[in-house]
């Protein structure tokens, strides 16, 4: 098992991080988590501009151009053979004496590893459960930070309520899941929270709006209610991981008639044809 570690590719147990690394200390870092399918990075390009904007953000110097870590992550991904998986990456300010202030002096610490990671293929014609939960995180959701309390949180309370994501509002609002965007279908018109600071504008939620856009499918990109998502005729979230996932089910109650709806499955089908057409190129 191979990862890199300030792009150097090594083996797993030889990698080490300093105890004063600013990521483990403080969360002071961001991350990227890219979908492989067929061997390939998905949208690869799309999550590095995340990153730099991420980055940029938090004054953290990524000390690599978008073509050099593609280069990197290409060559982690067939060291380890990865067929279906994911690629973690993480930037964090780097080592130095413990200060909340930016030190004057580090080096940014770059950590990527792979997993194996299937396609939740039961899940995506089943649907899932969700449960609602007051979003409690702060007001810079927009980056794609290592501090994630408020997200584990969440993601605790619906793993302990036996459901697969927490939908987080701010008051009346939908934000958005605690790994993932929510979207809602009513009377065939989709909406989504706009990508504000409140949320994390996902990947998956901008590849699903591309697709909305080429096909004609009318999209709101408008904050909407509680009561909208528990009267939606379906509802979705979308993730790396969990693709076009349907919700059927929110804090006990039946979105529609409880099935996944004809708009999810038409939009799972065309998302299904973007990692497809990667394995034509
Ligand atoms: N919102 C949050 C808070 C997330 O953690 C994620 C997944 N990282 C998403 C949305 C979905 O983003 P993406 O489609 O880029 O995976």
């Amino acid at each position: 098992e191979k990862l890199i570690l300030n792009g150097r590719l090594m083996d797993r147990e030889n990698a080490s991080i300093d105890i004063e690394d600013r990521g483990y200390q403080f969360g002071d870092g961001i991350y990227e988590v890219v979908r492989v399918y067929h061997g390939r990075l998905f949208t690869n390009e799309l999550h590095l501009n995340r990153l730099f904007l991420s980055a940029e953000k938090l004054s953290l110097r990524i000390p690599y151009t978008a073509q050099e870590l593609t280069a990197q992550l290409e060559k982690l991904v067939e060291a380890n053979g990865v067929g279906t998986g994911i690629v973690y990456l993480q930037f964090t300010r780097g080592a130095a004496k413990r200060k909340h202030h930016f030190p004057e002096k580090s080096e940014t610490t770059y950590v990527a590893y792979t997993s194996e990671l299937d396609r939740p293929l039961e899940k995506m014609k089943k649907g899932v459960k969700a449960v609602l939960s007051e979003d409690i995180r702060w007001l810079r959701c927009d980056i794609k930070s290592l501090n994630l309390l408020g997200n584990v949180l969440a993601k605790q309370k619906a793993v302990e309520n036996g459901c697969y994501e927490a939908i987080q509002h701010r008051g009346e609002t939908v934000t958005e899941g605690s790994s993932s965007n929510v979207f809602i279908v009513k009377n065939d018109e989709l909406a989504t929270h706009p990508a504000t600071n409140l949320i994390l504008n996902g990947i998956t939620r901008q590849v699903l709006l591309d697709i909305c856009r080429k096909q004609g499918i009318p999209v709101r990109e408008e904050a909407f209610t509680v009561d909208d998502l528990l009267g939606a005729d379906e509802v979705f979230i979308t993730s790396t991981t969990s693709e076009v996932m349907p919700i059927v089910q929110i804090d006990g109650k039946m979105v529609g008639d409880g099935a996944p709806g004809a708009v999810t499955r038409k939009l799972q089908h065309a998302f299904e044809r973007e990692i497809n057409g990667l394995s034509a190129q």
